[in-house]
Order: structure tokens, then sequence, then C-alpha cells
């Protein structure tokens, strides 16, 4: 999932300061997950922003919803019921869920209320981690299931920098060394063979390289 935190409201308040009727937008989806910008957030942020504004005595009209997913059209679109009365929309989507309500609804100004992290994983409750950089050429397999990409700190593809203790990473002790992690998940499954051979640079051109990528199925198009 995508991950995201929400904005200091702060911040918030001096970007929706020159609206007066302000649509606060969560989205059921990996914000929801993260606890960042589900419903429940999405009514916490608009309850204190309301209360912040009416304690400077301001004159503005903060509502909310949450859409189940705000980075798909078919979700999106159910805001052409509500948003007319509306000057701004405070999006609790992640980057991809604002830029597709801004998308839609060019003349409304669409702020993010959340900033938006990384891809990964819920470990425990209140607690979510890095997993994956999206780099579009997966190598999950060669490293045994763990990513040296999103996991060493020095994203290092070709054995560990030597600077580990006990199994944690110089750079961070609280966080696991990827590189021990890589190598005992191997000698389990017998596949330490694997490193063997040198892992090339890795080909970046498959992440950005191409400039905003694009998937196209033609077979889920009809
Ligand atoms: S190798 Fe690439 S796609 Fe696979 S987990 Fe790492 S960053 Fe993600
Ligand atoms: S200690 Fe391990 S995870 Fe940390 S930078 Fe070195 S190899 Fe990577």
């Amino acid at each position: 999932m995508i991950t995201g935190e929400q904005k200091p409201v702060e911040e918030i308040r001096q970007m929706i300061a020159p609206y007066k009727r302000i649509l606060v937008l969560g989205c059921g989806s990996c914000v929801a997950e993260c606890s960042a910008g589900g419903e429940k957030e999405t009514a916490m942020l608009a309850s204190a922003l309301r209360m912040a504004a009416r304690m400077n005595n301001e004159d503005v009209t903060i509502e909310e919803m949450t859409l189940d997913r705000q980075c798909v059209m078919q979700f999106v679109i159910q805001l052409d019921k509500v948003i007319d009365p509306y000057d701004a929309v405070l999006s609790l989507g992640c980057g991809a869920g604002v830029q597709a309500v801004a998308e839609m609804y060019p003349e409304v100004p669409i702020i993010p209320g959340l900033n938006t992290e990384f891809l990964g994983e819920t470990k425990a409750q209140g607690e979510w981690a890095e997993t994956c950089l999206g780099c579009g050429d997966c190598m999950l397999y060669h490293f045994g299931g763990i990513c040296p990409l999103a996991r060493c700190s020095k994203q290092i593809l070709n054995g560990p920098c030597g600077g580990s203790v006990d199994g944690r990473c110089e750079v961070n002790p609280d966080i696991p060394c990827a590189w021990q992690l890589i190598i005992d998940r191997l000698d389990k499954f017998g596949g330490l063979d694997r490193l063997e051979d040198i892992y090339p640079p890795k080909d970046w051109s498959k992440k950005q390289g191409g400039g905003p990528r694009k998937i196209i199925r033609e077979d889920q198009q009809k």
C-alpha cells in the first residue's frame, strides 16, 4: 500500500486560508489503512479545522466526505453531485489521489492534506515500514524476498557493507540489516548460490528514466 502522514494542522490552515467553503475529502483505501486519511481521520481533521476557525472568528464552512478510492475515476466521479458549493477541496488521499481529483475538477483548487511517504506494509498496530520502491524490475527472487533497494540503507546489491552489528543496520540499529535477512533467508531455502553472480548495476530506466510510467492492458480495455 501507499503510506502517508497528515501534514501539520497549521500548514493545512495556511493553505486553506483563502477559501470559505472547504470540503475535506478522505480516501478509504491505503491512507485509511495507515490511519492518515480514512473516514475517521477525515472527520477528526475537519472537526479540528472547524474548531480552529471558530476560535479565530473565521467565517468558513468546512464539511467532509470520504470516497472509497480517490485514485480511481469511477469513485472520484461521485463528487459531481456534491462539489459545486465548495471553493476548495482538502484531499487526504495520497499524491495520486490528489492529482486524480484535480484532473477531474480542474476549476477547483485541490489541496494536499497528507505527505505521501512510501510503498510498504503494516507491521503492527501503528507501525508501517517501507518495503518496495516500485523499481519496475522486481529482483526479489534473486534476493530471497528481501528488497535491498528499499530495505538496505545503502541500497547495496552485491553483499553487505560489513558494518552491521548483531544483525542490525549500522546506519540505524532500530532496523534489521537487510543483507543479514537476505542471507538468512536464502540459506534457509538453499539459495545462497544466487549470490555468487555479480548483480549488475540497477537499470533505473524501468523506474523513471522514460518519464512518468503507464501500464496499458488492452485485454482489460474491452
Ligand atoms: S526489487 Fe523493485 S519491485 Fe521488487 S520489491 Fe524492490 S523496489 Fe519493489
Ligand atoms: S548494515 Fe546492512 S542494511 Fe545497513 S547499510 Fe550495511 S548492508 Fe545495508
